[in-house]
């Protein structure tokens, strides 16, 4: 463990979803900014071991490391806000700590003790803390603690992170609680009292915060200085450790939003290092309030429309490609299993994303063949590639052309299961995942878009192009122009007579940023512009 090591911890009270892992990853753009070495971490308190089959439409979007975790969406932020990829060890869920344990106890590992919640579970959490600082060789390590305080699942982390000062020195331990202070209209006032109350709680775990974060319930920063006052006087912080956080009309405001609150005195008080660069949030900013005339709509065929964070790193690339490009980006959700032509015809490009499960496949496999046969943009991710193939391949000649996991027949089955991958198909963590490099055909206009030939993408599937196919394939209109470094492996297909059309059996949209667009999902923009 290095010495000069600081670690952050964020935790949250009143409510869930007020944005406590937005917050902690500004803190870590913002000191980033300053120049530190910054690493994140999300502890969860669920006993899932991973995100990898959680319902997306329960959870929002598993996000996938380059190492190949199946992880939540939370991790994607981060690596959003902080610029930096992630690991399976970013994300400790209740779930994967107590695996660890136990699979330690029934190895003999324990030699007789009694394995306990604390000192096993407690100190497990706290050697992942330093685990992931020697990883990341980082300045600063931010942990966000998932839940609220008080909630019974989340003791172990709160133990942990407060006892966790007693040994690497409380100065080198900030604590940060988010809470929630909600406007009531009928007497037009804050209310800080259920704030109050979780600051409490806090306090009953031993854990004196050093800076209190109020989201407020308002759109504009309020001239509310008696509510940070308020705070201050009956939480024990100092005043201008509460920083008041209204809603921010885009998540990339709140790095700024968060300095313009208030942010920097506490934070210099517990590691002095200059002024942060901020020029490139307010860069972003500037490209996201610049409100262009020209609008581009997108329309994205989907499963799960009444969750859009099922696709949220899909929509996060989409606008930074609209940012980039200086376009106005209208998304359009299209359901999969009611989709019909007027749908796709009333759009200017198509992102068909990645999916499981033979629900609303149809509608996806009619959209790749309304681009094919009319020259629209379009963009397949994974199931997206796969539903592209299966179009062609039926307007190649194959009539009942399907996936195998969508129940096609021998001589049909133009996209099949990946070796090794029979009988797993309800299990975790045994999908191909991760980062997989791809070589793309020289003169393709995969290699074009990319401006290279050697090219990695991050992965979760089981299925693949069947090239026992690549005839029929070929005849209705595809061509491979990426596969595996050995060929085995489809990775990459384009439509040579269409402006516009590929796709990639990757996650091409988990490696974008905001600040810098993917270049698959900048060519869709600037294809579905003109
Ligand atoms: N269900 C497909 C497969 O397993 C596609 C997966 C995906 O889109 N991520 O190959």
């Amino acid at each position: 463990m290095k010495n000069k090591t600081k670690y952050i911890f964020v935790t949250g009270g009143v409510i869930s979803g007020v944005g406590k892992g937005i917050m902690a990853a500004s803190i870590g753009a913002i000191l980033k900014a300053k120049g530190l070495k910054v690493s994140m971490q999300k502890c969860d308190p669920y006993f899932n071991v991973d995100a990898g089959l959680l319902n997306p439409r329960e959870h929002g979007e598993c996000y996938v490391t380059q190492d190949g975790a199946e992880t939540d969406l939370d991790l994607g932020h981060y690596e959003r806000f902080l610029d930096e990829e992630m690991t399976g060890d970013s994300i400790w869920t209740s779930g994967k700590l107590y695996k660890t344990l136990i699979d330690a106890e029934r190895s003999g590992k324990f030699g007789g003790k009694t394995v306990q919640l604390v000192p096993h579970v407690t100190s497990l959490i706290q050697k992942t803390f330093i685990d992931n600082t020697e990883h990341f060789d980082s300045d600063v390590h931010i942990v966000e603690i998932g839940g609220t305080v008080g909630d019974i699942e989340g003791l172990h982390f709160i133990e942990a992170i407060r006892e966790f000062s007693t040994k690497v020195g409380r100065e080198n331990c900030l604590y940060v609680h988010v809470c929630f202070v909600p406007w009531l209209a009928t007497s037009q006032e804050f209310k800080t009292k259920p704030a109050q109350n979780s600051l409490r709680d806090l306090r009953e775990f031993g854990i004196v915060p050093d800076m209190v974060v109020a989201r407020m319930d308002v759109s504009e920063t309020p001239d509310a200085p008696h509510i940070a006052a308020k705070l201050a006087t009956f939480c024990g912080v100092s005043e201008d450790a509460v920083v008041l956080m209204p809603d921010a009309k885009s998540v990339y405001e709140v790095p700024l939003n968060a300095v313009r609150g208030g942010v920097l005195a506490p934070l210099e008080r517990f590691i002095d290092h200059g002024e942060p660069d901020m020029s490139k949030w307010e860069k972003l900013v500037a490209a996201i309030e610049s409100d262009p005339k020209e609008e581009v709509k997108i329309g994205l065929v989907a499963k799960y429309v009444d969750n859009t964070d099922t696709y949220l790193s899909v929509t996060e690339a989409l606008k930074a490609a609209a940012w980039k490009v200086g376009v106005k980006l209208k998304t359009v959700w299209i359901n999969a299993e009611e989709a019909k032509e007027s749908d796709f015809e009333a759009v200017d490009g198509i992102v068909v994303p990645g999916g499981f499960g033979v629900r609303g496949v149809e509608g996806k496999i009619a959209a790749a063949t309304y681009c094919l046969k009319n020259n629209k943009p379009y963009l397949g991710l994974c199931l997206g590639m796969q539903c592209a193939v299966i179009a062609a391949a039926r307007i190649g000649g194959i009539k009942k052309a399907n996936s195998e996991e969508f129940g096609a027949e021998e001589g049909e089955n133009v996209v099949y299961i990946m070796e090794g991958q029979e009988g797993k198909e309800s299990t975790g963590g045994t999908m191909r995942l991760g980062n997989y490099p791809a070589k793309l055909v020289k003169g393709s206009k995969m290699a074009e878009i990319y401006g290279a030939t050697d090219v990695v993408e991050r992965h979760r599937h089981r299925y693949e192009v069947n090239q026992a196919f690549i005839k029929e394939i070929e005849k209705g209109g595809l061509k491979i122009s990426g596969t595996s470094p050995d060929g085995s492996l489809v990775e990459f297909i384009e439509a040579p007579k269409c402006d516009y059309f590929v796709a990639t059996q990757g996650h091409p949209e988990y490696r974008s940023r905001p600040y810098r667009a993917h270049p698959l999902f900048e060519g869709l923009i600037k294809a579905a512009k003109k």
